[in-house]
């Protein structure tokens, strides 16, 4: 099937009635750059910056940390590029750096243990500042936040990140911020985060995880697992209605928009913005260049009455079916 889209490269992700999905993808090594650029990538929409710190048998210097995100901003400039500041814990778990937990997806995970590690979040915000010169296409992004207080020290690091590199003569300016909403609790807090983000970005995987209180590399309860949950579908819903009304950017970065099932739900949301595995990125901008988003709104409409994971899944594909 990817041999016969290649073709789809050089043509817009619009649907029937016209409305354009911007596609982005997902990477965090730089041998996952040109994938997505092949294939018509329209920037990063999540780079995953603990993996190069999961490669290395150190934390990465200032230096080492420049030079690889300059790699990445470089080769997409202009177009923007979304670096999520370090989410290890939980899953993702650095070589020389072991965190022993009773429940580490409930623990010191992402800006948790970033905001307790001041000086390696400081020195990888300056990193990202200082790779980010004369490129302009920089977006920062806030993995696992749950509070406002987080959000507002990622703030005061940034503002410190800044001055620093200011008085160091290097001519570096605030980024747009965003965060994650993957911590269910963030649902809930949008009105009073919003004038501190430019931008949401839905991970749905720990948004499902922590919705459904299923662990997502679990496979005993790999069964109960789902973005096609009817409640992490009302959830999702949730999040679109707020943003588009708090006039708040959102996209969706986890799995969920790269499975063609959930991505007519989220069309039908108003969600315009998908970012994915570069290897996805062709069928799912075949799958909008098939689909209405009116259609996709009825069907919405439709799954939201259905109780559940295995009702919905099978109206989605028979939709599917009937697209192609
Ligand atoms: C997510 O949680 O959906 C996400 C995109 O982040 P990660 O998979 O890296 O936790
Ligand atoms: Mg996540």
């Amino acid at each position: 099937r990817q041999a016969n889209l290649a073709h789809l490269k050089e043509l817009p992700a619009e649907s029937t009635d016209g409305k354009t999905i911007r596609l982005f993808c997902n990477t965090g090594l730089l041998a996952d750059i040109s994938p997505g650029l092949e294939r018509g990538s329209e920037g990063i929409g999540l780079y995953r910056s603990e993996i190069p710190f999961m490669v290395h048998d150190t934390f990465p210097t200032e230096e080492e940390q420049v030079k690889i995100y300059r790699g990445v901003l470089k080769a997409y400039a202009p177009k923007p590029v979304v670096m999520r500041t370090l989410d290890i814990g939980g899953d993702k778990a650095l070589p020389y750096f072991p965190i022993q937990e009773e429940n580490p997806f409930l623990g010191w995970r992402g800006i948790r243990f970033a905001l307790d590690y001041r000086n390696i979040q400081l020195d990888q915000i300056r990193a990202m500042l200082l790779a980010n010169i004369g490129l302009d296409n920089l977006q920062i992004m806030v993995p696992m936040l749950s509070n406002e207080e987080e959000l507002l020290s990622v703030h005061r690091l940034v503002d410190e990140a800044i001055s620093q590199l200011k008085e160091e003569g290097q001519p570096v300016h605030k980024p747009a911020i965003g965060i994650m909403a993957e911590v269910p609790a963030v649902i809930w807090m949008l009105p009073k985060l919003r004038d501190y983000i430019d931008f949401v970005s839905i991970g749905s995987n720990d948004l499902t995880q922590y919705l459904l209180a299923v662990d997502r590399n679990n496979s005993r309860v790999s069964h109960l697992y789902s973005h096609n949950h009817p409640a992490v579908i009302d959830a999702i819903f949730l999040i679109a209605k707020e943003c588009k009304r708090l006039n708040i950017d959102l996209s969706v970065c986890g799995e969920m928009a790269s499975d063609p099932k959930a991505v007519l739900l989220l069309m039908g949301m108003g969600i315009r913005t998908l970012s994915m595995s570069a290897f996805k990125l062709p069928i799912i901008k075949w799958l909008v260049r098939h689909a209405d988003t009116q259609e996709c709104r009825t069907i919405l409409d439709h799954v939201r009455d259905l109780s559940t994971t295995k009702a919905i899944e099978a109206h989605l594909q028979a939709h599917l079916e009937k697209i192609g």
